[in-house]
């Protein structure tokens, strides 16, 4: 994908913040720490557009990251945070799950699971989610930089059981390291939106 325009479009807290253009929209989601940013960071070419290594408990917000004036990227702050409070975590699951469900212009979810492990309850209570509401759906699992070569048949077999993926959903690998799965995560966003 060539990236001619790029913008932090908005952070939305609550539904009447979404943009209104209506260009499709992929999400993108997984446990803090996962990787996403990187993986945002990758995809746009860009060091620091995406925040990493975001701070547990700070205002989370959906970010949505305008490209080519034609799509949006859209940040779901990482689930499974610790720090904040059972209200909080319960205030926000609210605002995902009814931008997941109802939001038209969403196109497809990229779920983050990390490939040096399998999949947590976390990321198969997310996964079965999404496929409840027929998102289409690529997984995609981050930092395999860290896994060897000969190992990697290992984490593919590991997340399609853990998540007991569907025939329709996809698994990518990916290092936003060496950039490998760079060029097949945007062929996929490509084919969704
Ligand atoms: P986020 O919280 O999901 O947005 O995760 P970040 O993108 O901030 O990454 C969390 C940590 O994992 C940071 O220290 C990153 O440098 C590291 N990280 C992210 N992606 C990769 C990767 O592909 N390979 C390696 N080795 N580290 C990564």
């Amino acid at each position: 994908m060539q990236i001619k325009t790029l913008k932090m479009d908005l952070s939305a807290v609550s539904a009447t913040q979404y943009p209104t253009e209506g260009y499709p929209e992929i999400a993108l989601l997984g446990r803090s720490n996962v990787g996403k940013s990187s993986l945002i960071n990758t995809l746009v070419q860009r060091k620091k557009f995406a925040r990493t290594s975001s701070t547990p408990g700070k205002t989370r917000t959906l970010n949505f990251y305008q490209i080519n004036e034609a799509f949006y990227l859209v940040d779901v702050p990482g689930y499974g945070y610790a720090k904040v409070s059972k209200k909080q975590r319960a205030e926000f699951g609210v605002m995902i799950e009814e931008y997941l469900t109802t939001r038209q212009p969403l196109k497809g979810v990229i779920i983050l699971v990390d490939g040096r492990r399998a999949p947590t309850a976390d990321d198969i209570s997310m996964y079965q989610f999404v496929s409840y509401y027929h998102l289409h759906t690529l997984v995609v699992a981050t930092k395999m930089d860290k896994v060897k070569g000969n190992q990697w048949n290992k984490t593919i077999s590991a997340v399609n059981k853990t998540l007991n993926l569907n025939q329709t959903d996809q698994l990518q690998l990916f290092s936003s390291q060496t950039k490998s799965g760079q060029a097949e995560v945007w062929q996929w966003i490509e084919s969704q939106i």
